[in-house]
């Protein structure tokens, strides 16, 4: 899948006491093969949501994606990550060992985290100028890089706590923010991924029900 390509919605119904997920709902079910009836209301199809977003699309937020290839193709749980912030133009602004990269393309599918709270307009008018700013800073030259210690994600971490400094409120350290913000978006997507290869692979991907869903809270902000 090209990674500008959209992926195909997911749906999930119920039959033979499985959840039974699909990119559309069949003529029949896949297990016993009678013929679905679009009449029973607990068998009607629901949409699973895409946990991945076009980054470009998203204002004033906190980027996840692989390092190499995307999520759905090639995400193995492992694989690196690689992370960024967007302006309010969708320019992902991103540290490596070549300096901070404004990307306007290869973030299409992106887990997102949204950083502002609703309504923070000041703060969102001054956006642009902060992150320009803090990107010339000199800690973010090309030679400061380290793999493991001054990366993509310190770049990230750093701005988010000017961020909330300026704004008068606690810092958030590594482990917080990885806790907090990131680990449940990352296991709804795993879950995702899952779902969606299955799908690919066999036609249906079938799970016992009910199963277990937490959802993590969505369009609240982290400053
Ligand atoms: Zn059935």
């Amino acid at each position: 899948m090209h990674p500008a390509e959209a992926a195909k919605p997911l749906i999930k119904f119920n039959h033979c006491k499985k959840y039974i997920y699909s990119f559309s709902v069949p003529q029949c079910c896949p297990l016993c093969q009678q013929v679905m009836s679009s009449r029973k209301l607990e068998e009607a199809p629901v949409s699973i949501s895409n946990p991945f977003t076009n980054g470009h699309q998203e204002k004033c937020s906190f980027l996840l994606r692989p390092t190499q290839g995307t999520f759905l193709r090639d995400y193995d749980g492992r694989s690196d990550l690689h992370v960024g912030i967007t302006n309010t133009n969708g320019v992902v602004y991103n540290y490596t060992m070549h300096g901070v990269q404004r990307d306007e393309a290869g973030w299409e599918q992106s887990v997102s985290i949204p950083l502002l709270q609703p309504g923070m307009y000041g703060l969102m008018d001054q956006w642009d100028k902060y992150l320009e700013d803090f990107s010339t800073s000199g800690a973010w030259l090309p030679q400061r890089y380290e793999e493991d210690h001054h990366n993509c994600y310190s770049y990230t971490l750093t701005f988010i706590n000017c961020v909330l400094t300026t704004e008068g409120k606690g810092q958030l350290d590594k482990g917080e923010f990885t806790e907090k913000y990131v680990v449940p978006r990352t296991r709804k997507a795993s879950k995702y991924i899952t779902l969606y290869r299955g799908i690919q692979e066999h036609g249906f991907y079938v799970t016992d029900c009910p199963e277990e869903e937490t959802n993590p809270p969505e369009g609240s902000g982290v400053c």
